[in-house]
């Protein structure tokens, strides 16, 4: 009888938890964690420590072969792994670590594909406004074939309406990843703060927050590495792509609510429509922090449609969800509390998208480096009419 892919390659997992479940003789497993290359997908490789550390100060530098991971050349390919923080490993339990770390080249200077350093400097400049973000992450199950997880083979399910917060082998697919994920992330102190289940059947999203500072990236990519381990353990894929399926599809995002201590406090509210005048000016820049590809993953996602606002122009409201920045009703209501920033995409690089945030709003940098040209915006637009689609863009 053909067997289905999942069942094909599946290990026996019983088998391996009798193993795992195994002594290890004082020693400590400690997987060492990076962002490669991409900007958008993490490695990770394991070595044996003789006692456990109290900081990532005790654990040793590490290196990898950057020729394999697009971080350097073949003849060349040392790049060294900085350990800044430590997490417990749900997965291998007692002593065992997961271990963050920054990319470091032949120098030992950040390496180019290491935005946390720059991150870093920026929360140490404004860490007297104690800056707190809450990060959205949401993200699509997809099968081992590439084809979204719980979706018929040769179809599509119904149309978007029944799934989001949905109950029901009917309405949500890949309960136990969400789950699993859930408790991964507690059990490695991550500070998750819910999970829901999406608009698009075998869409997710999980909360991370609220975080102050540089925890914040470092806690949202531990919980990607989670729920990426997760997933395979169930043989399924987490693709954190910002637009999985064309067409009447919701795309995923990374909507990042943000506050410093003065929004938090009672006439918080004027600092928080003067953070956003200060966005309002630098959108096209802030587009090109919010995505790995400098706006072109955004260019799919952010059509106008689909509770998103036009990529081409920067909008806020209260309470909206078509609007790059939503003021939510309560903080309205109250005089104070915190924004959300609804542009950053699923894949995006949380460093990037809180430091850019933090330059813009508090340091009061009126021009990033970086800027989004929409060089794509052609395509798109006919891409967008073959499938009926009206794209609301304004130049
Ligand atoms: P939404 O209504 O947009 O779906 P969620 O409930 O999914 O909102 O996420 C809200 C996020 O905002 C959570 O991650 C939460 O931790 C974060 N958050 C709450 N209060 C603050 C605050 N004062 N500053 C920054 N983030 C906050
Ligand atoms: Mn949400
Ligand atoms: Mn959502
Ligand atoms: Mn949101």
């Amino acid at each position: 009888m053909a067997m289905n892919l999942r069942e094909q390659f599946s290990t026996d997992k019983v088998i391996a938890s009798k193993l795992i479940g195994l002594d290890s003789k004082d020693k400590v497993q400690a997987e060492y964690i990076w962002i490669d290359g991409s900007g958008e997908h993490l490695r990770s490789k394991t070595r044996t420590l003789t006692k456990s550390p109290k900081t990532p100060g005790d654990l040793p530098v590490w290196n990898f072969d950057g020729s394999s991971t697009n971080q350097a050349k073949g003849a060349d390919s040392d790049v060294f792994l900085q350990p800044v923080a430590i997490y417990p490993d749900p997965f291998r339990l007692g002593p065992h670590i997961l271990v963050l770390c920054e990319t470091l080249d032949n120098k030992m200077q950040p390496h180019k594909t290491n935005y946390r350093r720059r991150c870093a400097q920026v929360m140490e400049q404004v860490k007297n406004e104690h800056p707190w973000f809450g990060m959205e992450q949401e993200y699509t199950l997809l099968d081992v074939d590439g084809h979204p997880f719980g979706w018929p083979k040769n179809g599509f399910p119904g149309p978007q309406g029944p799934y989001y917060c949905g109950v029901g082998a009917n309405k949500v697919y890949g309960r136990d990843v969400v789950e699993a994920h859930y408790r991964a992330c507690l059990y490695a102190g991550v500070n998750i703060s819910g999970t829901n289940a999406e608009v698009m059947p075998g869409q997710w999203e999980y909360q991370v927050g609220p975080c102050e500072g540089i925890e914040m990236g470092d806690q949202l990519w531990v919980s990607r590495f989670l729920l990426h381990r997760v997933a395979e353990e169930f043989g399924v894929i987490a693709t954190l792509d910002p637009k999985p399926i064309q067409g009447d599809w919701n795309g995923a995002g990374c909507h990042t609510n943000v506050s410093t201590e003065k929004m938090r406090n009672p006439g918080g509210y004027k600092e928080i429509i003067s953070a956003i005048e200060k966005l309002s000016k630098s959108h096209a820049e802030h587009i090109a922090y919010y995505d790995p590809t400098g706006g072109k993953d955004n260019e799919r996602r952010l059509t106008g449609l689909h509770e998103t606002a036009c990529i081409s122009k920067f909008s806020y409201g209260v309470a909206s969800r078509c609007s790059s920045i939503r003021i939510p009703r309560q903080t309205e209501v109250d005089g104070y509390g915190y924004y959300e920033d609804r542009r950053p995409s699923s894949n995006c690089d949380p460093y990037c998208v809180t430091e850019a945030i933090m330059r813009t709003t508090s340091l009061d940098i009126k021009k990033l480096s970086r800027t989004y040209t929409p060089q794509d915006l052609e395509k798109f637009r006919n891409l967008m009419s073959q499938q009926g689609e009206k794209p609301k863009i304004e130049e």
